[in-house]
């Protein structure tokens, strides 16, 4: 037990919560709720989708806004595996979870990382990017399986399920994360994932095997191993990890809440970008910020700026209609894409999206959401130049600069607003196309040409001396030679003057 000394006294009775709330599954379609004791990934009565309430949410305003901003910063010094990362902020996740059931692997907390000087000059704007990537399977995805699973290990513990199996369909980043988070359990969760054949990253692919997953690689795109996992969990008993599951939503959205909580709980002039593929995120950005200004936590809610390539942008097109009676959602057939974690044309969350961008919008009593599309082109040119000014980020995190930079352009933003861009995950995990870039390599059907002040490749440097070797170093006088014309050869390549 933490020393509550240390702590304001207004602070210590809420630091460390007991299990409370009264979460139910609601239906986006024909409005039924439904108890959370089960595990649902759509309506039993309707087939629609899920969002998940807490109809107790009253008793957390009693609390004020100014007291919630101290217990979650107080929180965060607390050496207490049960409310670290996204349990932060465990009254807005899953409080009906006790602490004892949290999974923790190090997820949440991500950075907040300024752009330098230069960058943000040739942007024409001040900007950070938040390093989801830098999360244990190295993406956002660890937010929401975190949720998903300590409520999984909860069910599983309090109701005796035994063995359960978890399943997913995933363009590389879920199955990843979900396979790690299972795998953590592996007493009580065994886990499959879906992939669809040659279209996620070797990285994205070494992860759920190195972590034990049954991986199936399935025909298609990832549209179609998603029917797939979805005929699976209608039809057998597994548990689906895609973000249907919308316990996953509510542990993504603790994005929002780590983004206030680094401006000190004012994001009002802030404009979040999002890169949007299945739309979990975004729904689940939305939601974080309504939450909180719904609870007094923050005053006025930041812009949302959703992103889309051109390969893949059904999100897009439906906005392109400003009249919302006029709006027709229509799936399309998606093109490659760089950002392939986000190559999905028909979005199981769109249904939240609607929903969410209304009320976000009613609430701000202006128009707060906007969806730019931007060039397979813009995605991989902005992905390196972030990655030369020290930014880890992957196709996505270009997606998202390349949307800042179209939304800038377009007029999208007011001036003095700042951009915080969703680096969704870490820019190794697509080291392949950043070599695709390098080589010049791509397949046309994506539509890039490599800009030369971009290009980067090792250069080999092969003196004419006896070289050592694995398992055969040099005598003192050969190496002492090797040595010599090795630093020559680097010196001349570099135009290095003698001291
Ligand atoms: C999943 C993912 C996305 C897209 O998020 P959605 O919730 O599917 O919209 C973007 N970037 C990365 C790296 C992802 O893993
Ligand atoms: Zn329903």
């Amino acid at each position: 037990m933490p020393n509550m000394e240390r702590y304001p006294e207004h602070v210590r009775p809420f630091l460390i919560p007991e299990p409370a709330g009264d979460m139910v599954y609601v239906c986006l379609d024909c409005g039924q709720t439904h108890p959370t004791d089960d595990l649902l990934y759509t309506c039993p009565g309707c087939g629609g989708v899920l969002l998940i309430e807490d109809r107790d949410f009253d008793r957390l305003t009693k609390i004020p806004g100014r007291t919630w901003q101290d217990i979650f910063d107080f929180r965060r010094t607390l050496n207490h595996p049960g409310l670290r990362g996204v349990f932060n902020y465990h009254e807005l996740v899953a409080p009906n979870v006790p602490l004892e059931d949290v999974i923790y692997l190090g997820e949440g907390h991500t950075p907040i990382i300024q752009a330098n000087e230069a960058l943000a000059a040739e942007v024409g704007r001040t900007f950070y990017f938040k390093n989801d990537g830098q999360n244990p399977s190295a993406s956002f995805k660890d937010r929401g399986m975190a949720c998903a699973l300590s409520c999984l290990n909860h069910l599983v513990r309090s109701k005796n399920l035994g063995k359960v199996l978890a399943v997913c369909a995933s363009t590389g980043d879920t199955s990843a994360s979900a396979a790690l988070y299972a795998a953590y359990l592996s007493d009580k969760v065994a886990s499959a994932v879906l992939l669809p054949a040659g279209k996620v990253t070797p990285a994205q692919l070494g992860q759920p095997l190195a972590a034990g997953a049954r991986v199936f690689e399935i025909p298609g795109v990832f549209d179609d191993a998603m029917k797939v996992v979805e005929e699976l969990s209608d039809n057998y008993h597994v548990a689906l990890l895609n973000s249907k599951n919308a316990w996953r939503i509510r542990g993504q959205e603790t994005y929002s809440y780590e983004v206030a909580q680094w401006f000190d709980w004012d994001v009002s002039d802030k404009a979040v970008f999002v890169p949007i593929g299945n739309a979990g995120n975004i729904t689940a950005v939305m939601a974080g910020f309504l939450t909180l200004i719904k609870l007094g936590i923050i005053d006025g809610l930041p812009r949302i700026v959703g992103v889309q390539s051109e390969h893949a942008d059904p999100v897009y097109r439906y906005y392109l209609e400003p009249d919302e009676e006029k709006r027709v959602w229509q799936p399309v057939t998606v093109r490659p894409s760089v950002a392939q974690a986000a190559m999905i044309g028909n979005p199981v969350s769109m249904p939240r999206v609607i929903r969410l961008v209304r009320e976000y919008n009613q609430r701000a009593g202006q128009k707060r959401v906007n969806v730019v599309q931007v060039t397979e082109q813009a995605i991989m040119d902005n992905m390196l130049l972030a990655n030369r000014n020290g930014h880890i980020v992957c196709t996505q995190g270009g997606e998202c600069l390349a949307g800042l930079r179209r939304a800038h352009a377009d007029g999208v933003l007011s001036a003095g607003e700042e951009a915080v861009l969703d680096a969704t995950a870490h820019a190794l995990k697509f080291a392949d196309f950043m070599q695709m870039y390098f080589d010049d390599a791509f397949d046309p059907a994506f539509g890039i040409t490599p800009r030369e002040e971009l290009k980067n490749r090792p250069e080999s440097i092969a003196p004419e001396v006896e070289c050592p070797a694995p398992g055969r170093p040099l005598e003192d006088e050969k190496f002492r030679a090797f040595v010599e014309a090795t630093a020559a050869m680097v010196a001349r390549k570099l135009g290095l003057r003698k001291k």
